[in-house]
């Protein structure tokens, strides 16, 4: 069929060397870009939570759908970052299209925004780390799905929909294994949903595969 048009793919690499920057998320990716920027020399990191700051010790009354939290601090954070909790993201601001802070304001339990609380973060850097809130509907897949007319699983943040046992999209000859099948996940599952993956096309060429399921 028609060739396909190559995605643009990014950019000059992204350094936090000097810089102000803003974390949003509270998760183990958004440590890993606190630490990443702290050793590139980053001059201040912070880290924003939406949810409220957990007690330091956890409450072992607490019954589900409750979960007993308690004050968490990674070997990233403990480098310096400086962490804001129950605090939502509004607005980046720019000038002349260069970043100069980020917006934000305290919520309330139900992480509505409190009025009157607004606070502006220096900012020359930020990281958006939530990526469990699953991907944006733009970029690469998104651009592939509009030309390639792949399904896509909307039940499951907008990733590419294969099963787990042949892993064809509804594209023939296209399969998905991975974070692009099964959303933001663990390297264990990409290795193994990109083992079985290459068993499944090995069958689809050979009629059989010798490879191990
Ligand atoms: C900051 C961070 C920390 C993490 N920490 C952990 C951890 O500690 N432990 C853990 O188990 N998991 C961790 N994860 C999750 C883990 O990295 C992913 O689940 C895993 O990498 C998914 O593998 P994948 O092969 O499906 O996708 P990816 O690793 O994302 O690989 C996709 C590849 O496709 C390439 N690509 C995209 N578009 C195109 C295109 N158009 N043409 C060609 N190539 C393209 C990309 O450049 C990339 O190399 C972390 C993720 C992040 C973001």
């Amino acid at each position: 069929g028609e060739p396909l048009q190559s995605v643009a793919w990014p950019s000059p690499p992204i350094v936090a060397g000097g810089q102000h920057v803003v974390v949003v998320g509270g998760g183990d990716t958004a440590s890993d870009c606190v630490g990443t920027a702290f050793r590139q020399g980053a001059v201040r990191v912070t880290q924003l939570d939406i949810r409220p700051q957990p007690p330091e010790k956890e409450d072992k009354l607490s019954v589900w759908p409750y979960w007993a939290t308690k004050m968490r601090t990674s070997s990233s954070q403990a480098e310096g970052a400086e962490r804001e909790f129950q605090v939502a993201t509004l607005e980046f601001i720019g000038e002349d299209g260069a970043l100069t802070g980020v917006k934000c304001c305290e919520v309330d339990e139900k992480r509505k925004p409190i009025a009157g609380t607004e606070f502006v973060i220096r900012a020359d850097l930020a990281f958006i780390a939530i990526g469990f809130a699953g991907p944006a509907a733009v970029g690469p897949v998104s651009e592939l799905a509009g030309q390639m007319k792949i399904a896509i699983d909307s039940r499951r943040s907008n990733n590419v929909e294969a099963n787990d046992r042949d892993y064809k999209t509804s594209v023939e000859k296209l399969y998905a294994a991975g974070d692009v099948r099964r959303g933001q996940s663990l390297v264990v599952w990409a290795i193994r949903e990109g083992r079985q993956a290459a068993r499944s096309i090995d069958e689809a060429l050979m009629g059989s595969s010798v490879l191990p399921r």
